[in-house]
């Protein structure tokens, strides 16, 4: 089914004239391919670049799979509809961690990437500088550790915050069915940090209190909150609700104390209702900090916090490690075996690649690779005991993450030719759509990195210029039932009325927007080139609007490039009897009008096709 996909697609770009060199085909479902990506999979694991831990996931208790947080509508899985539920489950990870700063940083160089995508890229990474602090707990012995940006608005707190899966809610938990609950239906808003920033905020007081480290005497209640992301910091935080919109929320909800701590220079009396004040500003009814600005606070708690011996400063990442771990049957497998002696033992160089079986059912939900027992059983390549295969595959995110290094060499032995990659790469411009932003674009990024530690690559950066390009959108057509309808089905009424071409019923016109399958609102590129021809269709997809815009597919813009091809055309043709042949070079002085246009011509063109402006 691929390989014939890849047939048509191959078919029509050579359709379409693209000056594309095939003796590089690759494909990356192809073991030529994906053989390489699992040597240097282990080469990755020797460099100490990834590792196995558990993690909480999603998954689906129907089709028995873990779901990608975007596969996760409303906490039910997207196909089965069924609750999720969040487990912990081993999972392979790259420490993409590992890099933050230098990924963040590196964003300077990418001269010729779009802002908004270095931007986009810069506020995933998240970095912050903050400060940890421990808080003394009422009848305890240990202490509760909050991480928190805004040390300086610690006068106005009136409240601590656990994540549901914090250890101390669990502990908690053990004796409490009511908190069990809580934790229970906390886990059905998925993994996602989308999904329960939406979410309601909603706590449950643990009965515990924390003592304020600097006002004697004042103790703040412990919630355990759906708020608070474990993978964040310590998982845990203190409420500031005069200066935090969801603590403002949550302290209304729950009728605890908002305190302004920042002010502004110039305001008296200043209260906050329902919206958090979060502007620079004065510190007040802070004790030691007032009159203070949010900077000069900042620094001097974290001196007092560091020297009373109960926090320190730390900088954190939103970034989170990359787990590559996909319960399904189409992808890479994961060269290792598991052995119940010695561990996950990765796969000898020599026994690659690890292939996918071909003789699989999906008669039944799950992932087939766990009961082709032929395949998963397998003896360990250290002790030779029965071991099984790891049934997990990459996340098909890997395959993409360095094809393009591949394009260098595409039949080398090795996963890279050094001397083809260092004198091809980095791409000199590449081209994606923004939706690549913090997916494809930066695991690249991170993957050329690992390939260089590893040897594979000598280059930091995969691309040295990116574009973003529109999409192409066409209006859609529905008949009154509903039904989706072909523009090639579709036949003008009178003014902007659209009739089915067969039953010349009227239809519904949508706005245009991006072509897809399922809305029908397509064009299929074979019949406009059959129609029109490859120049006219490059022209008008190229030309009607800037590139990095979205392009509306109209029948009068399509025309109107037709027109205007079949002109140049006219006007070439008409004169090409009376033109010196191709390559005489006029001399100096018989036209100068003439080479003053030709030069003022090429100079234009040149900047225009740099620039993208077509
Ligand atoms: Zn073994």
């Amino acid at each position: 089914w691929t390989y014939a996909n890849i047939d048509t697609m191959r078919r029509q770009l050579k359709m379409m004239g693209l000056s594309i060199d095939w003796s590089r085909e690759i494909a990356t479902c192809h073991p030529d391919y994906y053989r390489h990506e699992q040597k240097m999979f282990l080469d990755f694991v020797e460099a100490g670049l990834i590792h196995q831990r558990e993690a909480w996931v999603n998954w689906d208790p129907v089709d028995q799979t873990v779901l990608a947080n975007e596969q996760v509508i409303d906490g039910r899985g997207w196909r089965s509809g069924a609750p999720v539920e969040k487990r912990r489950l081993s999972q392979w990870f790259f420490k993409i961690t590992d890099y933050a700063q230098e990924l963040l940083d590196a964003l300077d160089t990418l001269d010729r990437w779009p802002e908004k995508v270095r931007l986009m890229q810069a506020n995933w990474i998240g970095r912050s500088e903050g400060l940890r602090i421990a808080f003394e707990v009422e009848g305890r012995a240990d202490r509760l550790e909050v991480y928190t940006t805004r040390p300086d608005t610690i006068f106005g707190a009136s409240f601590c915050a656990i994540s549901p899966e914090h250890p101390l809610a669990a502990e908690l938990a053990a004796g409490n069915p009511d908190l069990t609950a809580f934790i229970e239906e906390c886990g059905r808003l998925g993994t996602s940090e989308a999904a329960i920033e939406q979410a309601e905020k909603v706590g449950f007081d643990t009965g515990l209190r924390v003592k304020h480290p600097f006002i004697d005497g004042k103790t703040m209640p412990v919630y355990v909150a759906n708020f608070i992301l474990m993978e964040y910091g310590t998982g845990a935080i203190f409420g500031c609700p005069a200066h935090d919109q969801r603590d403002l929320d949550f302290a209304r909800k729950y009728g605890l104390d908002v305190l302004p701590v920042v002010v502004p220079d110039s305001e008296q009396d200043f209260t906050v209702g329902d919206v958090a004040y979060t502007d620079d500003g004065r510190l007040a009814n802070s004790d030691f900090l007032d009159g203070m600005d949010v900077d000069a606070a900042k620094a001097e708690i974290a001196g007092r916090i560091e020297a009373a011996g109960s926090g320190r400063r730390e900088v954190n990442f939103r970034l989170r490690d990359w787990g590559i771990s996909r319960q399904r049957y189409w992808g890479c497998p994961i060269p290792i075996i598991h052995c119940a002696d010695c561990g996950g033992v990765p796969v000898p160089a020599a026994d690659l690649p690890v292939v996918l079986p071909d003789d699989v059912s999906f008669d039944r939900p799950g992932n087939p690779l766990d009961r082709h027992e032929e395949w998963k059983n397998v003896d360990c390549p250290k002790c030779g005991k029965p071991a099984e295969r790891e049934t997990d595959t990459f996340d098909t995110f890997v395959d993409s993450s360095w094809y393009f290094a591949r394009f260098a060499s595409p039949h080398a032995e090795t996963p890279t030719d050094r001397a083809a990659a260092d004198y091809w790469l980095p791409v000199d411009q590449y081209i994606g759509g923004i939706e690549h932003a913090i997916l494809h674009l930066l695991y690249s990024r991170f993957f050329t990195r690992a390939m260089k530690k590893t040897g594979h690559a000598g280059m930091d950066e995969p691309f040295a210029g990116l574009f973003t390009q529109g999409m192409i959108c066409h209006e859609t057509y529905k008949t009154a039932e509903g039904a989706w309808v072909e523009p090639a089905d579709v036949l003008e009424g009178h003014g902007d009325a659209r009739v089915h071409a067969e039953t010349r019923e009227p239809l519904i016109v949508g706005r245009s927007e991006k072509m897809s399958k399922s809305k029908k609102n397509v064009i299929d590129p074979e019949d406009i080139i059959s129609t029109y021809g490859a120049d006219t269709a490059r022209w008008f997809m190229l030309s009607d609007s800037p590139p990095e815009r979205d392009l509306d597919w109209t029948e009068s813009g399509i025309t109107g490039a037709w027109r205007f091809s079949n002109r140049l055309w006219r006007l070439v043709a008409a004169s090409a009897a009376t033109l010196p042949p191709p390559g005489t070079a006029p001399d100096d002085d018989s036209a100068p009008d003439l080479r003053r246009a030709v030069h003022a011509a090429i100079a234009g063109v040149t900047e225009d096709l740099e620039a993208f402006h077509f």
